[in-house]
């Protein structure tokens, strides 16, 4: 589904990745794993579009998308700090994608006066979408709030379905487990695990904490200096040479 070959990418006279070649496949759950500036966000950044590679190519369902803008790629990214609108409720906060994509500015209004039927009807349906996405992610009594009347979890659940009404086909999460405490940052990860096996979206999950990548993942890449020195199941990689090294690195080895 994604196809990642020779990617590299400069920083000025920094070179951050140093080609990358990944395949991920359709549904599958890929997590990027491995200490702290090895180039785990930048290489999401450049599948997700926020960013073009100095070299390489990268495609998504067949489609050369290397230098697409983030718009075109039918991928959604969910960042470790919410980045939630404060000031709309958490139903807005996930609504709002949908309303950029299908409503005008002055239909997009709360209290938009004379509607035609076919707004309406717009508006029905991103209802129907949000309720959806709510309802996946137990959100239903909550889509009234604002952002600070929500825990740390709840927010991240928001965050996730903002990114989840749009029907991705890839989801991209950079660490949105890392700002919670260890109680809601399992339930989370269960509960992203649940949304992967419902959903069958393919995942593209980066995290430098091993437990967690050995919990979620199909199959695990091991970056290290920007690069990936190791891919494989948690099976093939438990125990692992690269692996330990890289746990020892990242100071979580037994
Ligand atoms: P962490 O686990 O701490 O989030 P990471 O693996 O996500 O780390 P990246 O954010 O991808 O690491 O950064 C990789 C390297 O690239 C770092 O050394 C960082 O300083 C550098 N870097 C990232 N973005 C830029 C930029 N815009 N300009 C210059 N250097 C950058
Ligand atoms: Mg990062």
């Amino acid at each position: 589904d994604i196809r990642i070959a020779g990617l590299r990418k400069d920083f000025g006279a920094t070179s951050v990745l140093k080609g990358i070649d990944l395949d991920v496949r359709q549904g599958e759950f890929l997590t990027l794993l491995g200490p702290s500036g090895c180039g785990k966000s930048t290489l999401l950044r450049l599948i997700a579009g926020f960013d073009i590679p100095t070299s390489g190519t990268l495609e998504i369902g067949g489609r050369d998308v290397t230098y697409l803008v983030p718009k075109q790629r039918q991928i959604a990214m969910v960042f470790q700090s919410y980045a939630l609108y404060p000031h709309m409720s958490a139903g807005r906060n996930i609504s709002i994608p949908l309303e950029m994509q299908r409503l005008s500015f002055s239909q997009r209004l709360p209290g938009a006066g004379f509607l035609s039927s076919k707004v309406r009807r717009i508006r029905e349906d991103i209802a129907a979408d949000v309720a959806r996405v709510a309802d996946q992610l137990g959100l239903e009594s909550l889509l009234d709030r604002k952002p600070a009347q929500l825990s740390g979890g709840q927010r991240q659940r928001v965050a996730i379905g903002r990114a989840l009404v749009r029907n991705p086909s890839v989801f991209l999460m950079d660490e949105p487990l890392s700002n919670l405490d260890a109680k809601l940052r399992n339930q989370l990860r269960e509960e992203i695990a649940d949304l992967h096996r419902r959903t069958g979206i393919t995942f593209v999950f980066v995290t430098h904490d091993q437990k967690e990548a050995m919990a979620l993942s199909d199959r695990i890449a091991l970056m290290q200096g920007g690069q990936i020195v190791q891919c494989g199941t948690p099976g093939e990689l438990y125990g692992a040479p690269a692996l330990l090294s890289v746990a020892r690195f990242v100071g979580s080895a037994p």
